[in-house]
């Protein structure tokens, strides 16, 4: 039987997720920073965090099953609440678990059960032998695509803004004060849903030391904007445009095969994904001061 987290001896719960990840596994990194986020924010409360993916984990954190995630926690709970008890429940995933789990996922939103949903998104099933999900990004080429996924992502933040959540947001590790602040913010408005950037090393093809530098060109190239959907408004971050499509994809294998036209057509799709966001935002602007 697994011990729960806050059992652990020295109860630094955060630390007691390394289950022979690969090394500076980015997965592995925000699962740390969410507990360690949760379990000092929520002391109080003494809060439930449970979940499973290739980096997040695996040995230790409870888990309910593939797919299964988000029914888990409205059956939680329901059962809280039968007994009378409030603790907070935080499940943390991969994107993999939530392309599964969508149905539970949007139904248990919508019927506005109160939990935070953390996905930390390395586009491919990691565990299983890099294939495509739902959220691995145009072009990039997965263990059943050599040629490169023909489609963008599911934008999985998105779906469930118009489907009862109170929060959404998208965050990196390489901006670590966004994501906490997200994540302070999440707490507070449930359900609420975050999909964190977490490369994978050999998914994406990369050195094991260069995840976060990675993390960082695909918010500073654009492919991953940072946004927010907050009390009735959306908001992006301003990141400063210190990058192409051409230096996010020099680092990673699964970009290797791209030749110009490719790069263009990608860059045809964070220009798009950028006129959404802006719409996005000038549609839910706060309400002018009177
Ligand atoms: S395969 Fe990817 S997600 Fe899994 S432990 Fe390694 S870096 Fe992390």
């Amino acid at each position: 039987m697994p011990r729960m987290m806050m059992e652990t001896e020295e109860k630094r719960v955060w630390m007691n997720v390394t289950a022979n990840q690969c090394p500076g596994c980015p997965s592995n990194l925000a699962t740390r920073l969410v507990m360690q986020v949760i379990f000092e924010t929520l002391a109080d409360q003494d809060p439930i965090i449970f979940g499973q993916g290739c980096g997040i984990g695996r040995d230790f954190l409870q888990r309910s099953g593939l797919g299964t995630h988000d029914s888990a926690c409205a059956a939680m709970r329901t059962a809280m609440e039968i007994r009378g008890i409030d603790r907070p429940i935080v499940v943390i995933d991969g994107d993999g678990q939530i392309d599964m789990g969508l149905a539970d996922m949007a139904t248990a939103f919508q019927q506005g059960y109160r939990y935070l949903h953390v996905v930390c998104d390395n586009q491919a099933h990691a565990a299983s032998g890099s294939h495509s999900t739902g959220s691995t990004d145009l072009l990039a080429r997965t263990g059943v695509r050599p040629a490169g996924k023909a489609r963008g992502r599911k934008q999985f933040p998105l779906m469930l803004m118009f489907s009862g959540a109170e929060y959404v947001a998208t965050a990196s590790t390489s901006h670590h004060a966004d994501l906490e602040r997200k994540i302070k913010a999440a707490v507070t408005r449930l359900p609420a849903f975050i999909q964190i950037l977490t490369p994978c090393n050999p998914s994406w093809g990369y050195d094991d030391d260069k995840g976060i530098d990675v993390s960082r060109l695909a918010v500073e190239c654009g492919v991953w904007p940072l946004y927010e959907w907050k009390d009735g408004v959306f908001s992006r971050a301003r990141i400063p445009r210190k990058a192409t499509i051409r230096d996010y994809a020099a680092l990673q294998r699964r970009y290797a095969h791209l030749k110009d036209e490719q790069v263009l057509e990608m860059e045809e799709y964070v220009r798009q994904q950028e006129e959404t966001m802006a719409r996005l935002e000038r549609g839910f602007a706060p309400p002018e001061s009177p």
